[in-house]
């Protein structure tokens, strides 16, 4: 007789061995009506070449052949993840009377992680459903399984080596947000390392970039010549809209213009649309955009700084997801790419990054999943009582900014707090804050005191050290996706793409 901590042994032993196959693993059990083990079966999806074989299905076969019978009737079934719609259907089929899961599922689980049929009234047959045994090693085998098998997980200094001489003295221009709408039942995922990796219908491999400039002026032709050789030499074909090169008082053109750019950028045949920089001057062209037209266009858009504001706006308009990350002329038309940028933002598009990892020797403990949103301080800030600020309940946020005196930066956070922003989200993750001067009537008041003063008055977990700001090292983030963020030893892992099954 086995009772839920012993079933659920077996089950992660199972999910064990998975993993040393090299499948995701979840594991499952079998036991019959008095808890005796009938059998067991983990994920053997690539193993088999199999979409269908999930722990429990693999079991249930198990199970079934072994009883001579395809009714399972009074059975009872442990599996170490939520299970799928498609797990869940298999299971009612077989008579199941108890399903207990482990860990939840926030991409695929059908017992209320993505949806809740495990207890639809209008369907025929039914189990009793419980999650949360032993959740905790559950959820840690599978972190632990994506972080080490992740290709693309890196370790990024918490301190990039920053020359001031790089920093401009005006906010570098932000590049566009890449909005792609989360349809229902398309894989969106942005990460995968796996060449055999049956998870995803398409691996998206964005093969053209169309550069606008939406906010301000390129002040020097030459170097948006140069980001665009550059993008070309990383295998992208790149055009620039007609107007990227505009100008009009500190603008990229007449707002007009700008907004006629992001029309064209919809239409026209590249995947990706990056702003050139960043600057000013989204905030006024907000009203004007039609957010559900880049929605739908299902275009990537990206960029980072003034461009926070599209982000979000089209986040709060449409749920839509867009990248921050980096603008052609701050992170490809200097002096020098910075490698490990350019390798974020490429497996980051082709859906190859699935871990972001990073120093934070301070960080706050936590181990937690939710809509990651947020940019440039300054821009979330200025969108606060505005249509355009997303309402996120136990997000993810993440903030950084250049230039703001350490003062300033507690001024917006403050915003945020009042605004009870900040008490909502399950964490707050800090990029670089950067290009200020402290002065000698700080008295000692700088950056460290606005992160203590956060801690202090927000009961919300922070994260510090996050590779992205206006600085060379980036990661490219996917504003609107949902994530996950856990600390550990002075390191922190933003997981990006979590493979379920
Ligand atoms: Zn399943």
């Amino acid at each position: 007789m086995l009772d839920d901590d012993g079933a659920m042994a077996l089950a992660l032993d199972q999910a064990r061995q998975a993993a040393a196959l090299g499948e995701v693993p979840v594991g499952a059990v079998v036991l019959d009506a008095e808890g005796r083990l009938l059998a067991t079966g983990h994920n053997r999806t690539i193993l088999d070449r199999d979409p269908t074989a999930h722990a429990e299905v693999v079991a249930l076969r198990a199970a079934a052949r072994s009883l001579d019978n395809y009714r399972l009737s009074g059975a009872r079934l442990y599996v170490t993840l939520e299970p799928c719609t498609m797990c869940l259907g298999a299971m009612f089929h077989a008579r199941l009377a108890d399903i207990v899961y482990g860990a939840p599922d926030p991409k695929t689980g059908a017992c209320g992680g993505v949806i809740d049929l495990s207890d639809q009234p209008r369907l025929n047959h039914h189990a009793r459903v419980r999650g949360g045994v032993q959740a905790q090693d559950c959820g840690d085998l599978l972190r632990e399984f994506f972080r080490a098998r992740r290709k693309a997980a890196r370790a990024i200094p918490s301190s990039p080596s920053q020359d001031p001489s790089d920093m401009p003295k005006q906010k570098p221009a932000p590049a566009q947000p890449a909005s792609r709408p989360a349809a229902a039942g398309e894989h969106t995922h942005l990460v995968c390392g796996d060449p055999d990796c049956g998870e995803h219908h398409v691996h998206e491999q964005p093969s053209g970039i169309y550069l606008i400039s939406p906010s301000g002026a390129v002040a020097d032709p030459a170097k948006l010549d140069l980001a665009m050789e550059r993008l070309r030499a990383m295998g992208f074909r790149v055009a620039a809209d007609r107007t990227a090169l505009a100008v009009h008082e500190r603008f990229a053109g007449t707002d007009k213009q700008r907004l006629a750019s992001i029309q064209r950028a919809l239409k026209q045949k590249h995947p990706v649309v990056m702003a050139t920089r960043g600057g000013y001057g989204l905030s006024r062209l907000l009203p004007h955009i039609d957010w559900q037209a880049v929605a739908d266009s299902g275009k990537t858009f990206i960029g980072q700084s003034d461009f926070t504001a599209f982000s979000l706006a089209l986040l709060a308009r449409t749920g839509a997801v867009s990248l921050a990350g980096p603008t052609a002329v701050f992170d490809f038309g200097g002096k020098k790419v910075d490698d490990l940028t350019q390798a974020l933002f490429q497996e980051t598009l082709s859906g190859e990054l699935e871990i972001l990892s990073f120093e934070s020797p301070d960080a706050d403990p936590v181990d937690a999943r939710g809509i990651l949103w947020g940019g440039n301080l300054a821009m979330v800030a200025s969108l606060v009582g505005t249509p355009y600020l997303p309402d996120i309940q136990g997000g993810i946020l993440f903030l950084e900014d250049v230039a703001e005196h350490p003062y300033r930066v507690e001024r917006m956070l403050t915003q945020l707090w009042h605004a009870g922003v900040l008490a909502k989200q399950h964490a707050i993750v800090l990029g670089q804050f950067t290009d200020y001067r402290l002065a000698p009537h700080d008295g000692g008041y700088d950056m460290h005191s606005v992160v203590r003063w956060l801690r202090q008055t927000v009961r919300v977990p922070v994260v510090t050290g996050l590779p992205y700001g206006h600085v060379k090292v980036k990661a490219t983030l996917p504003v609107g996706a949902r994530v996950g963020i856990a600390t550990e030893d002075g390191m922190a892992h933003l997981v990006l793409q979590e493979h379920t099954h």
